[in-house]
């Protein structure tokens, strides 16, 4: 099975990311998609969760091009040796980072059982038509070679999470309906798409004492059409939103785009500081202050930011 690139010419990207901030707060959208900032220092979760998949992607590319599990795991711990090397992250994380993906491996059933397609590859499909479109990187695409789901395509999306998701949380999950569209769009015939969640809430003590079920679980998030049709709906006209957003000027969305001040969506956002600067009457660029640099997560076709003034 091969992929047809899509020719995006010179289209501007809305990115399921970037509908995902809008949805969940406009303001953390206006510092991060309108002023284009990025903390300079983020969190252990994020960082781990960046390192990890970082790791996982150098393991299955190596795969992918043919080595033996024993040599891809080799490859992917000197991959990890060498951006701690570069100081990238710290002693903490790259231990925690280079306990879990070691323990993730022994138990990894994808490496051998089935083919893997695509790693950390982006996918497209049109919104509007002739100007923008959405997309998203996935972290793996797999056919199955084994078992019940033998000749299926499966999405695999790694998650380091805190907690394993509920039920009704993978039933919720808002992405996974998406990538399946924009990889449908490119060819494959995806028949599910999975979380693979890798769960961060034990010590580097804890861990050695944990089963693998405590550690890994990789779960379906039941793909339907219905739900691809209404996530794909969903995109749309959050990025029309944004797109409309696109046009104002930053001072005004200063004032249209409203902070949601809810704890469970505020506990993990880079912006807390700044948010309560504009609380207390600070301009938002005046409120980033200097603990944020340029944004250079993210596709670089995004759509431009708004004009300041
Ligand atoms: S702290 Fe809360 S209200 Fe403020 S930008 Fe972040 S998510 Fe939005």
């Amino acid at each position: 099975m091969t992929v047809t690139p899509v020719s995006l010419d010179d289209a501007r990207i809305i990115s399921i990311s970037q509908v995902d901030s809008w949805l969940t707060c406009e303001r953390k959208w206006l510092f991060s998609y309108g002023f284009l900032k990025q903390s300079s220092s983020p969190s252990r979760s994020l960082s781990l969760g960046v390192l990890v998949h970082d790791i996982l992607a150098e393991f299955y590319k190596a795969i992918q091009n043919g080595m033996s599990v024993a040599d891809a795991r080799q490859e992917s711990m000197g991959r990890l040796t060498k951006l701690f090397l570069e100081g990238t992250y710290s002693v903490d994380t790259f231990s925690m980072a280079q306990i879990l993906v070691s323990r993730y491996i022994e138990q990894d059933t994808l490496a051998t059982g089935t083919k893997i397609l695509a790693v950390e590859e982006p996918f497209f499909i049109p919104i509007v038509q002739g100007s923008y479109w959405y997309g998203g990187k996935i972290d793996l695409l797999v056919e199955a070679l084994q078992g019940h789901k033998k000749g299926q395509v499966l999405l695999i999306d790694h998650k380091t999470t805190y907690d394993f998701y509920t039920d009704n949380a993978l039933k919720l999950n808002p992405q996974m309906p998406k990538y399946t569209a924009a990889v449908r769009f490119n060819g494959y015939p995806v028949d599910d798409a999975y979380l693979n969640q890798i769960r961060t809430r034990f010590s580097l003590t804890q861990i050695p004492k944990k089963a693998d079920s405590d550690l890994f679980k990789r779960a379906p998030t039941d793909i339907t059409q219905p739900k691809v049709r209404s996530a794909l709906h969903h995109q749309m006209v959050a990025s029309e939103q944004i797109i409309a957003a696109y046009k104002k000027p930053l001072t005004l969305l200063e004032q249209e785009c409203l902070p949601v001040q809810n704890n469970m969506v505020c506990k993990n956002c880079p912006f807390q500081e700044p948010c309560i600067r504009m609380e207390e009457g600070m301009s938002a660029d005046k409120a980033l202050g200097t603990g944020y640099v340029e944004k250079t997560s993210g596709f670089q076709l995004e759509a431009k930011a708004p004009e300041n003034g």
